[in-house]
């Protein structure tokens, strides 16, 4: 997948799995599984897991599922599964199974009740916070309820009355009988289920009790055959819980579960929670605002599944947590649409200028190659005519050192068209520039001028063919680096993340600008088309990236 073979190196996984097959460990099948909660918007972090658990199946003929972790129906929906759906398939991954851990909500109380009948948990009227204060610290050892040495029979009576509903939320907790004295606090004795009494957006009212994560997981990735459990490294002292639910159930498979690093990126957030809180309180304009780190919000921003994809192999997949540079990300993107992108005019502040030497209603068709070097992506017909538009920083009265663009009483060239010089600067009642008067080298079309040299080269397009349009340049949605690690991160928002150019025009062809297709504007950087927001009369296109690192635009 990557652009460049010599990246792709196996990473610490792949050689678990290679190991696993030579040894014919899980008669040599390879599963692995997606596991997502839909309680928000993919975002970049979930794709180096989409990259890697569909990747590892892809490396090894293997298969993987996608799964909805939907046991906290609280913060749930159908909008976020959609979503997740959407945004699997748009990155290009198309999983073995669809499934959802609510579909094994019986099965899990069925295993539950094993645990019981093997007086592996007990039911517990502890409240949550005295279960809180009851479990210890990182140095002192917890204490054991004294629910815990209840009878098995009383046990299974309370527990299939907490499924009926005689009890009131948070009256009871189901709990495993491990050990209060654990180093590992995930060990001493953690709830597998609890009463809420919360609609789900699945299975409805069916149930008042819900299954906890932990418990949940890992029959859910036995149940389907997983072989492979992939999951980032805040799980690794939840390894030995899941461990041991999975030993207490022999006819049960037991996957085997892996820790890989969480991506972490620079200038962003990578936490749906925290996605989610920009999102509700209006910070963006909705998940997929293009300054947003979700899947959906970089595809409106034009980003490429391609692009993604390459980003996550690029990053690799280690045991170490370390911030990846946004630059990582945007370089991903600048390969791709530096190949792939069409180029086009587009004038973002323009500056009016009347070429007084050109007949007043001839219009030529001038044909421009879409892209400089793959010719085979075609020529388009860019229009010119007496009056046009030029970007206004491309014209200086006092130019800086070394400009080679546009002065007064100089020359220039209109990329695909003429040289034109300036005789004539009009200024308004305030001292603003507003129009130049030009005139034109008939006999540069395609070829240099006679006996002097022209060095600069702008673009342009024909005012009165031009199309009105809007643009918006997208800054960092964060000031710092680390925007997770300030007090508060929301004080950590760039006020400056959006600058809408209102007046900008582009040319003709982009009237049949086409969703999710990647256009470089010359000189100014690549854009694709918002078709949530573009209407008859005014298209608004977002800028995906600039040219350069760090550049905005004009060089
Ligand atoms: P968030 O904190 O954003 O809600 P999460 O881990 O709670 O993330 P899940 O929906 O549970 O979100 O994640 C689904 C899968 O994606 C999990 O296996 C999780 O480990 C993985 N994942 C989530 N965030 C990242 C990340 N930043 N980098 C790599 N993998 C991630
Ligand atoms: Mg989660």
């Amino acid at each position: 997948m990557s652009t460049n073979d010599n990246l792709v190196t196996a990473n610490f996984i792949s050689q678990i799995i290679t190991n696993d097959l030579k040894e014919h460990k899980n008669e040599g099948k390879v599963a692995t599984r997606f596991p997502p909660e839909p309680n928000g918007y993919l975002h970049i972090g979930h794709a180096k897991s989409i990259c890697l658990n569909f990747g590892m199946a892809a490396e090894f003929k293997g298969s993987c599922n996608l799964r909805f972790d939907d046991t906290n129906p609280e913060k749930e929906s159908i909008e976020y599964m959609q979503s997740i759906e959407r945004d699997v398939q748009w990155l290009g991954f198309e999983w073995a199974g669809l499934h959802h851990a609510s579909d094994y909500f019986e099965q899990l109380y069925g295993y539950a009740v094993q645990l019981i009948e093997q007086g592996l948990a007990y039911v517990d009227s502890l409240s949550a916070e005295q279960i809180r204060i009851y479990r210890g610290t990182l140095t002192e050892p917890g204490k054991e309820s004294p629910d815990r040495d209840r009878s098995i029979a009383d046990n299974l009576d309370l527990f299939q009355r907490m499924r009926a509903g005689d009890f009131a939320d948070g009256q009871y907790v189901l709990r495993a009988k491990i050990d209060m004295a654990s180093p590992n606090i995930n060990m001493r004795d953690p709830a597998l289920y609890r009463i809420r009494r919360v609609h789900h957006q699945r299975t409805g009212d069916a149930w008042c009790i819900y299954p906890m994560y932990d418990y949940t997981h890992c029959i859910s990735d036995a149940i389907e055959g997983i072989t492979h459990s992939l999951c980032t490294l805040e799980f690794e002292d939840h390894r030995p819980l899941y461990d041991w639910v999975l030993d207490q159930l022999p006819d049960l498979a037991h996957p085997q579960q892996i820790e890989f690093a969480r991506l972490q990126l620079e200038y962003t957030i990578v936490s749906k929670r925290k996605l989610n809180q920009l999102v509700m309180e209006k910070h963006v304009q909705g998940w997929d605002d293009p300054r947003m780190p979700t899947i959906a919000g970089l595809r409106r921003a034009g980003f490429t599944p391609k692009s993604i994809r390459d980003f996550c192999e690029r990053i690799g997949v280690t045991k170490q947590n370390s911030w990846i540079e946004m630059g990582v990300l945007e370089y991903c993107i600048r390969e791709d649409l530096n190949e792939n992108a069409l180029r086009a005019m587009a004038v973002l502040q323009p500056l009016r200028v009347v070429i007084d030497n050109y007949p007043d209603e001839q219009t030529e068709e001038l044909e421009v190659s879409n892209h400089p070097q793959r010719h085979e992506l075609g020529k388009r017909i860019v229009p010119f005519s007496k009056v046009i538009l030029i970007e206004q920083d491309d014209f200086a009265e006092i130019p800086p050192p070394k400009f080679k663009r546009l002065i007064d009483g100089g020359e220039v060239r209109l990329r695909g068209s003429y040289v034109i010089k300036c005789n004539e600067v009009i200024k308004n009642a305030e001292g603003k520039i507003i129009e130049l008067r030009c005139s034109y080298d008939a006999d540069t079309l395609g070829k240099n001028p006679e006996g002097r040299k022209v060095k600069g080269v702008i673009h342009w397009v024909s005012e009165p063919h031009s199309q009105p349009a809007e643009i918006r340049l997208y800054d960092r949605l964060f000031k710092v680096p680390q925007p997770d690690n300030e007090e508060n991160f929301l004080d950590a928002i760039n006020p400056d993340s959006l600058h809408v150019l209102c007046d900008a025009r582009v040319e003709a062809s982009l009237v049949n600008a086409q969703a999710e297709t990647g256009y470089q504007f010359e000189r100014t950087g690549y854009f694709c088309l918002d078709t949530q927001d573009s209407v008859e009369g005014k298209l608004v296109f977002n800028r995906t990236v600039s040219l350069r690192d760090g550049g905005w635009g004009n060089d």
